[in-house]
């Protein structure tokens, strides 16, 4: 038998040689001392610590590759005990303990009040002793500042806050890309935003260009008429209210716009779908000095429509106004509206048909006319197609254009009727 350490070597029965741990304790009896040894197979006590040899290795690799470091924060002596993973970052040579005061030096002093208000937090013995904070630590050599996310828990004896266990990491990279994303996302808000403004400047440019050209126009003809030797006032009278009148129309559609735009919310109301369609007609054949063919062929008994009458009398003007400017190098200029009813999806909706005889939409242009500031023209603004798609399908219907050069453009819209 080989002793060391209270170890022995010994051959079993089968003489293979086992390990044995050896204990020994002395009793005395009346007559003589006795040595009682006993022995235990140390085979269990072996693997046991390779075991534990293993895990500690693995929690080690674990810990490194999850950029861990690991704290203990002593309240009583002011300590903090760190691994070598911290005291890196801490820029401190040892890795054992440091002073309370010189970790704390090493964090930013911005940081510094939400962190220990953090702490304090924890230390409430009616909490759950949780510590969780985000703080920059500014290594003291380089002045290189990294992010460091922490997290712990108090540790309480007799009820009073004895220590402060947990890990850190670094998370400098994360935040890095975090700050860039959010720069990004400004970027991106902000060309939106741009994006808005202009849409919003070019509706209200739409709104205000042709009822501007109107009053322009009355306003020459008034002063035509008053470098006349002669002036008729009747003449006077009819240009004057007509630049009242566009002026006013400017105003109203301006103030709805602005309404719809702050509010968002839209008012409908049941209308006659053919009333509509002709108000928007006597507007247009005001506007117009244009010439052309009239062709109505709108369903009598058409149920009433649940819609914003200003919205699409709007959207009838564009269309109309866009038939007529599209006829103008035509010799009979024809416009054709209809109304119908008409199943969509199994939804009776109601179906307003425009159709000129003008040159119409070869295909490259139709996939592009709802496009905001789509134009052909050359004082076009090229936004009445998508306000006016936009504005229908507000008020619960869909707008959309027939392809055919052989006869002119034909657009349709759907409205809801009223219930
Ligand atoms: P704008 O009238 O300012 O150009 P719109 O959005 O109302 O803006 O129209 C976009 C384009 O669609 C027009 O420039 C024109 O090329 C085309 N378009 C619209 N209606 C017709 C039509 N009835 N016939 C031919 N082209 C049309």
């Amino acid at each position: 038998m080989i002793c060391t350490n209270n170890e022995f070597i010994a051959q079993d029965h089968n003489r293979q040689e086992r390990l044995l741990d050896a204990s020994f304790s002395t009793i005395e009896t009346e007559q003589k001392p006795y040595i009682l040894i006993i022995f235990n197979i140390a085979d269990r006590r072996i693997q046991a610590e390779k075991a534990l040899r293993a895990s500690e290795e693995r929690l080690r690799l674990a810990k490194q590759a999850a950029g861990l470091g690991i704290f203990d924060y002593d309240f009583k002596h002011n300590m903090v005990y760190w691994d070598e993973q911290m005291s890196m970052l801490w820029s401190k040579h040892t890795s054992r303990a440091v002073s309370y005061d010189e970790f704390i030096a090493a964090i930013h002093p911005e940081d510094r009040a939400s962190r220990e208000s953090t702490i304090n937090h924890a230390m409430d013995p009616a909490g759950n002793g949780e510590f969780k904070a985000e703080y920059r630590v500014i290594n003291p050599v380089n002045n290189i500042t990294r992010w460091i996310s922490a997290r712990g828990r108090i540790y309480f004896e007799d009820g009073q806050p004895a220590r402060l266990v947990g890990v850190t990491r670094d998370v400098t990279d994360q935040k890095n890309l975090q700050k860039k994303l959010q720069i990004q996302r400004d970027e991106t808000e902000s060309i939106f935003k741009q994006q808005v403004a202009a849409l919003t400047a070019s509706a209200i440019a739409h709104e205000l260009n042709q009822p501007l050209a109107a009053v322009s126009a009355y306003g020459e003809v008034a002063l035509h008429e008053l470098h006349n030797s002669f002036p008729s006032s009747d003449n006077l009278k009819r240009a004057l209210e007509g630049c009242v009148g566009q002026a006013q129309r400017a105003g109203k559609s301006l103030h709805e716009l602005m309404a719809f735009l702050q509010k968002g919310r839209l008012v409908t109301k049941r209308l006659s779908l053919n009333d509509i369609i002709n108000d928007a007609l006597k507007i247009v054949s005001h506007d117009y000095y244009a010439e052309f063919n009239l062709i109505l062929d709108l369903q009598p008994d058409l149920p009433d429509v649940q819609c914003n009458c200003t919205q699409v009398q709007k959207v009838l003007i564009n269309l109309f106004r866009n038939a007529i400017e599209a006829m103008h190098t035509v010799k009979f200029p024809a416009l054709t509206i209809t109304t119908t009813m008409y199943i969509i999806a199994g939804m009776r909706m109601a179906l307003v048909t425009i159709q000129d005889n003008g040159p119409g939409l070869n295909t490259a242009i139709v996939d592009r006319i709802f496009e905001p500031f789509f134009t052909t023209k050359s004082a076009g603004i090229g936004m009445g197609l998508a306000i006016s798609r936009a504005l229908i399908e507000t008020n619960g219907g869909q707008l959309w254009v027939n392809c055919n050069t052989r006869t002119g453009a034909t657009f349709h819209f759907t409205l809801p009727f009223a219930s």
